[in-house]
């Protein structure tokens, strides 16, 4: 736990996992001061604990907690912090390639204010949990995705594009909805035209068709994913042509495949997307696509240094 007060960040410390004082008046709990990152360590083919690009979660951080009016932690104290916490929960890093340690660095606005302002201090937390794979089936076992046609996820000129607190409870209507149909997640269209694909709750899409890959633009109403960013650039350098352009529903509909992206999800090939009661089934054989089966071994190879990292993404913690 780190805090600010008065505009200036000191150094954190260590403290079991616990509750977080705070008072009624927290900005946070009243007005939403609050973003957060996710991240994973992992144990890797050298014997040691490594995270993935740590710079990138504390830099997306400081551009939401700007967006927030908040006083974002200087990049060194979040990834010091982050670093920390690895180090001293390495027992709970499950063994390589059987799951990681999750982490969550949270940034609240956690002094107390009656009237609508910024809040006077803030705190930074980052806990951890030992996690598996994040959809049922296991991690590569296609996912169904609902198009969702009620409601919208994000405006533009909203908060899409941040990891804000307040982004993730509107979704969980649609999110259990879908769910209780027996679908995996939902996915959402640009509240705009209601035409081309967003994003799904908690990780970005990609459509595949022959060596073409495309991806939505980053216009603000979908968050930046580091995964999808990452993606993007080892699929160019395995020869894929990858586009961030506007996808079309119905362009999605007749892609080759499509999979999506996150910390959480790594790569998750899509076994069928259902659209105003039309349903395409992507791979017949409930195989995942082969080109997400590439992906998804070049990023986790890569992550767990089982491939060498020309892009100097691992970042060793000890
Ligand atoms: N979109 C949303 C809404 C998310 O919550 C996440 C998970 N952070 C992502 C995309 C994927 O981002 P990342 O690859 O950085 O985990």
């Amino acid at each position: 736990t780190c805090s600010a007060e008065d505009g200036q960040w000191s150094k954190g410390e260590l403290q079991p996992y616990g509750p977080l004082p705070m008072f009624p008046s927290a900005q946070a709990l009243n007005y939403g001061q609050a973003v957060f990152e996710g991240m994973k360590a992992q144990r890797s083919a050298k014997d040691r604990i490594v995270l993935f690009r740590p710079d990138a979660n504390a830099g997306r951080m400081a551009e939401g907690a700007a967006r927030l009016s908040m006083i974002p932690p200087p990049p060194e104290l979040f990834v010091e912090a982050v670093t920390q916490t690895v180090a001293a929960n390495a027992d709970f890093v499950p063994p390589q390639g059987k799951g990681s340690l999750y982490l969550r660095p949270l940034l609240v606005g956690s002094g107390p204010i009656l009237g609508l302002g910024p809040a006077p201090s803030y705190t930074l937390v980052v806990y951890c949990a030992s996690v598996g794979s994040y959809f049922k089936g296991g991690q590569l076992t296609p996912i169904d995705l609902l198009v969702e046609t009620r409601f919208h996820r994000s405006a533009p000129g909203g908060m899409g594009g941040t990891k804000c607190a307040g982004n993730y409870s509107p979704v969980l209507v649609t999110q259990l909805a879908a769910k209780k149909e027996g679908y995996s997640d939902v996915v959402y269209l640009d509240a705009k035209t209601d035409t081309y694909l967003e994003e799904v709750s908690s990780c970005n899409i990609f459509a595949v068709k022959g060596k073409t890959i495309r991806t939505p633009p980053l216009q603000g109403t979908i968050l930046p994913g580091v995964t999808r960013r990452s993606i993007i650039e080892l699929a160019r350098s395995r020869g894929y042509t990858v586009e961030e352009v506007p996808v079309p529903v119905e362009e999605a509909m007749q892609a080759d495949e499509l999979f999506t992206t996150g910390t959480a999800v790594v790569v998750s090939p899509v076994g069928s997307l259902t659209y105003k009661g039309g349903r395409r089934q992507y791979a017949e054989d409930g195989q995942p696509g082969s080109v997400a089966l590439e992906l998804y071994d070049q990023l986790t190879g890569l992550q767990q240094e089982r491939y060498p990292d020309p892009f100097g993404w691992v970042v060793p913690v000890c």
